[in-house]
């Protein structure tokens, strides 16, 4: 049979194992800097895979803000060695599997964060890259209504919404404000405290040309930043979720026994920071709002960006500004 040269055997798919080259092309780093330090390696070495993990032919990434600071060198006491691959946020086809890997298989369209744990030793080879290797745990299913670029713009960011909602101990009825709604977490904490998780009123802060959009994802309230000051406004919070850096003014608007996150800055008593870890099966968990539309991917419309424009996509994530996520489609 192994000499066989039949046409009848089942069509060869081109996820085959064997049609993964030796090389890619990857954009990587080999010291921290700017913008400026990223290139494109048109011969970067395709990552081997370990047991426990699948090799995954990129179709779509998506920058996050520790993205930009891993390169500019703020966590390089627990960063991986340099060279530097960048991109935690992937979505693409599995094109091989480790001997132990058990629930995915080659074609299946899986989208995850692709390192555990985002500042201590973050993968050396990640997203921005025609292949990356990554643990099947940390990985899902790609919900089939959600096109690649859609996907890749999701993971990082909905498991750090949904990681602070829990260590804050949101539920049904609770209260919630979000500082920063319009940004990658912030658009989709909205949506996780008023359609998963049932809040009684979710407040968000952005500048004035996105508060239309703070309520169409499902605040209540939206505060605009740029004319209100929401620690003076009277409205105390059961949970205020922090992604701009604002701790000090945060604990002025929870209530007596509530919960302050913070995503970044300064931690102000009885605010508490965490670090997200990524995990498959919180996407798995959220599958079924994201299959249904209730939860939705926001997508910076100045994006996609171009593989080629990496460097455009990562000065435009750093300006702060983005609405959403800022994805790099098709890879
Ligand atoms: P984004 O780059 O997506 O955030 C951009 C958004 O922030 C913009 O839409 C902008 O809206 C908004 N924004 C900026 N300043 C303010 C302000 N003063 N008030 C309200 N909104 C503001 O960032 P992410 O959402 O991806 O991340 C947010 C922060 O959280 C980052 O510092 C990131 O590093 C951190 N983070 C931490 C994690 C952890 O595990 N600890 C995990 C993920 C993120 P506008 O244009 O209207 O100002």
């Amino acid at each position: 049979a192994a000499s066989s040269s039949s046409s009848s055997s089942p069509a060869v798919t081109t996820a085959e194992a064997g049609e993964v080259p030796a090389t890619m092309k990857a954009w990587a780093y080999d010291e921290y800097g700017d913008g400026s330090v990223l290139k494109l390696n048109e011969a970067a070495a395709v990552p081997d895979i370990a047991d426990d993990q699948v090799l995954v032919r990129v179709a779509a990434a998506a920058l996050n803000p520790v993205d930009a600071k891993r390169r500019a060198g703020k966590f390089k006491a627990t960063d991986s060695p340099l060279p530097t691959v960048p991109g935690y946020d992937v979505a693409g086809v599995v094109v091989k599997a480790g001997r132990k890997v058990k629930g995915l298989k080659e074609g299946d369209e899986v989208y995850g964060n692709i390192s555990e744990k985002a500042l201590e030793g973050p993968k050396q080879s990640g997203s921005l890259a025609e292949y990356t290797a990554v643990e099947e745990k940390l990985l899902a299913l790609k919900p089939k209504s959600l096109g690649f670029a859609q996907a890749a713009g999701l993971p990082l960011a909905v498991e750090t919404a949904h990681e602070g909602l829990e260590r804050a101990g949101f539920s049904a009825g609770k209260s919630i404000l979000i500082l920063g709604g319009a940004g990658g977490v912030g658009s989709l904490a909205i949506q996780l405290a008023k359609h998963v998780y049932g809040a009684s009123k979710v407040a968000a802060t952005a500048s004035t040309p996105k508060l239309e959009l703070l309520k169409s994802l499902g605040a209540d309230v939206a505060i605009d930043y740029t004319k209100e000051n929401f620690e003076d406004l009277p409205d105390k919070y059961d949970v205020v979720l922090d992604a701009v850096g604002q701790g000090e003014k945060a604990v002025k608007v929870v209530k007596e026994g509530g919960s302050v996150v913070v995503l970044t800055g300064a931690v102000v008593p009885p605010g508490f920071r965490f670090v997200v870890t990524s995990d498959g099966s919180v996407l798995e968990k959220l599958n079924p709002y994201l299959e249904s539309g209730k939860v939705k991917p926001l997508v910076d419309p100045k994006g996609p960006f171009a593989f080629s424009q990496v460097v455009e996509a990562f000065s435009y994530l750093e300006t702060g500004r983005a609405t959403g996520k800022v994805v790099i489609s098709p890879i």
